[in-house]
């Protein structure tokens, strides 16, 4: 251990866990378990709660319903067995000269082999009742004589998360005696003098910062080094994140793909709408970035309806107008189709190839109207992808496009839409099919800034923040199941008004025979209850020509009705649709729901989206209620990072996110963008 010392902090710090005295092989694995690998590991092993063991209470001190720390040595101790041995309760009895106190375990029989009469234990729990005085499910800790109690006793003492086969006090006296060793050569990671102007005062030092958080001296200190350590775990993301641009302008080029604008000013004379100001002033961003220096890193973020498409195509056609290819990647087929026939719809009349590349559709070119089926393109399959007869065009697809056999020729621009259900890997991959093509990614989900700046923190950011005039209102209910005759009675009305009508079934597993039949069983009762109305039903399911037929059905509004699990979450754009029913609403995030909610409301006409839920689940309907008040998709999607963490925002994009320790990234942001200042300063 003290050899440790001696040593330059990188290697101190990095060596394996196996270096310290009293670990061997057995505990090295079993510390892995717990991810820590390296000293430094091990230091940052953050504690999972406190004990305030500086007072010890008498066992009659203990007040019911109080948590508290306690200590005895063990009269009395046993198992009870009952129901044929198929229940239990352990039982040990504690005295410390002013009372008894019981500790059970239910079903936990095992517990019997950690103690034994006359051991001295330490108690942690709430007590459950006076007479006898009785704690359920304590924690303990064995007291051994000759051990250097000042380590467990008298102290703000931590509790580690563990896995079996490593004790509490082992893993504690480790830490202490590692702290010892290493304290020392634990080093500022920033530059000196950096922290004094940058972070505010109080912070403690980063060795400071680590014994506090092992071995406090008052609470205060606790939440002061976990600060200290997270902003330290934020500026080494901030840093990697900027040094990855930074990297990366310094290889790149830009492609000169700012264009002449003589295809743009077409399509917005056939537009038949005027772009909004902010959909102007991001067109303009754009139009800077695709003709800058280094190739075009973005994100567009809007909400949804707000016209992301449409700015999406001027800077498709920016590309094309400069003699290069377009490649946009939706996360699901029937949106794919759907900016398929939207683009083609643009563009043919334009005199430009749009091609549809799916799981489903290995390749498709544009007819004037509708889709073909994709075996009437077959023969396409062996052409230069994107530049039929030679000139560039744009190829529109799923994660389908990152397969191997898809290798545009002058790729001057990646599209992602919906970015949020990719992940940083497929980006990359898609990205890697070019030379460094200008990257544009666009997320309806509106990210938390704390998300933004770390997720997306290597973007550039450009919103849209107004939606286009003359929508309906959107009105949200919240239902429970009882009020469905009414409900049904309501869209009833609406149809015959003329509008259509969603009906999502968002608990239907898709995968496997019983999700199939229930969804179907669903449908014929829906057709039931709504006919003379014609309903489709859609699901993740149903065969790719199929499905088209149905979606092309909606937009026609053949189809008045449409049943369908989640898989029109999505992008899925048709104005006339304004009646959203969602049952089992309560089983979606807030953000989820949002989106689900923005298919309708893309009409003049006011939209209605009505939410079941369940009677029984009081707390997930006033959850719900969200809904109700707000229509602001970023209000929402902070809530739901309030409410279920960031998991679910993040989604697979965590594959590309170091583990945070410290750092929320719920709460945190004032610590990140104070990091991202220092990470800048830092790098130049
Ligand atoms: P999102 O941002 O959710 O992707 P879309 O691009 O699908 O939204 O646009 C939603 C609807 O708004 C579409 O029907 C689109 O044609 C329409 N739209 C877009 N921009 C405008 C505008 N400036 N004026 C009127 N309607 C618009
Ligand atoms: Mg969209």
């Amino acid at each position: 251990m003290t050899a440790i010392a001696s040593e330059p902090r990188p290697l101190a710090l990095a060596r394996p866990v196996t270096s310290l005295s009293g670990v061997g092989p057995e505990r090295t694995a079993l510390l892995a378990k717990l991810e820590i690998h390296s000293v430094e590991d091990l230091l940052l092993h953050r504690p999972r709660r406190y004990e305030d063991r500086q007072r010890l209470l008498k066992i009659n001190e203990l007040q019911p319903h109080d948590s508290a720390c306690t200590h005895g040595k063990i009269v009395a101790l046993g198992t009870k067995w009952f129901r044929q041995r198929s229940k239990s309760i352990f039982e040990i009895v504690l005295e410390d000269g002013t009372g008894r106190l019981h500790c059970r375990w239910w079903n936990l029989p095992f517990m019997e082999k950690y103690f034994a009469v006359g051991d001295d234990v330490l108690v942690f729990g709430k007590l459950l009742q006076n007479k006898p005085r009785t704690i359920d499910h304590p924690e303990t800790e064995v007291l051994e004589a000759g051990e250097e109690d000042f380590i467990h006793l008298n102290r703000l003492t931590p509790i580690y998360p563990l896995t079996e086969g490593l004790g509490q006090r082992w893993l504690r006296a480790l830490l202490w005696r590692t702290l010892q060793a290493c304290e020392s050569v634990v080093e500022e990671p920033w530059p000196a003098g950096f922290r004094a102007a940058n972070a505010s005062g109080a912070l403690p030092s980063r060795a400071q910062a680590i014994r506090h958080t092992h071995f406090p001296e008052t609470l205060g200190q606790i939440e002061q080094a976990r600060v200290r350590l997270a902003l330290d775990e934020f500026v080494e993301l901030q840093r990697q994140i900027q040094t990855r641009r930074k990297n990366f302008e310094g290889k790149a080029q830009g492609l000169p793909c700012g264009g002449n604008n003589h295809l743009i000013k077409l399509l917005l004379r056939n537009l038949g709408y005027k772009l909004t100001s902010s959909q102007t002033n991001v067109l303009r961003e754009l139009r800077t970035d695709m003709s800058g220096a280094h190739p075009m890193r973005r994100l567009l973020q809007g909400d949804v309806g707000s016209g992301k498409t449409v700015v999406a195509a001027c800077t498709a056609l920016m590309t094309l107008e400069s003699g290069f290819a377009v490649a946009l990647m939706a996360p699901t087929e029937i949106l794919a189709e759907q900016h398929f026939t939207t683009f083609s719809k643009w563009f043919r009349p334009l005199g430009i190839e749009v091609m549809l590349r799916t799981g489903a559709h290995k390749l498709s070119s544009a007819e004037p109207q509708a889709v073909k089926p994709p075996a009437a393109s077959e023969a396409a399959e062996n052409r230069d992808e994107t530049a039929v007869g030679g000139k560039p065009g744009l190829i529109v697809g799923t994660h389908a496009l990152i397969e191997s056999s898809f290798n545009p020729e002058k790729l001057g621009l990646v599209i992602i839409d919906e970015q949020h259900k990719f992940g940083v890997v497929q980006r990359e991959k898609l990205l890697r099919k070019g030379q460094y093509p200008h990257l544009l990614v666009m997320t309806a989900t509106p990210i938390p800034r704390t998300l933004g700046l770390t997720l997306y923190g290597d973007l550039d950011v450009s919103t849209i923040n107004e939606l286009p005039p003359g929508r309906g209102r959107v009105k949200t209910f919240v239902r429970g199941q009882q009020q469905l005759p009414k409900v049904w009675e309501f869209v009833r009305g609406k149809l015959s008004e003329g509008r259509q009508a969603y009906v999502v079934y968002p608990h239907v597993e898709e995968s496997g025979q019983l999700g199939v039949k229930a969804v179907t069983a669903e449908f014929e009762n829906l057709r039931r209850v709504l006919s003379p109305f014609h309903v489709g039903m859609i699901h993740g399911r149903i065969r790719p020509q199929e499905r088209e037929k149905i979606m092309a059905g909606f937009r026609t509004c053949e189809l008045q009705v449409l049943l369908a699990t989640s898989v029109i979450e999505v992008g899925v754009d048709v104005p006339n649709a304004t009646l959203m029913l969602i049952e089992n609403a309560e089983q979606f995030g807030l953000a989820q729901l949002h989106q689900l909610r923005g298919r309708i409301g893309r009409g003049s006409h006011d939209s209605f989206c009505i939410l079941i839920g369940e009677k029984r689940t009081k707390a997930a309907q006033q959850r719900l209620r969200v809904l109700e008040e707000t229509n602001d998709g970023f209000r929402l999607a902070e809530a739901d990072l309030k409410i279920r963490g960031p998991g679910e925002l993040l989604g697979q994009q965590q594959s590309g996110m170091p583990r945070l320790r410290f750092g929320d990234l719920t709460n945190d942001l004032g610590l990140i963008e104070q990091a991202r200042e220092i990470a800048c300063r830092m790098l130049r």
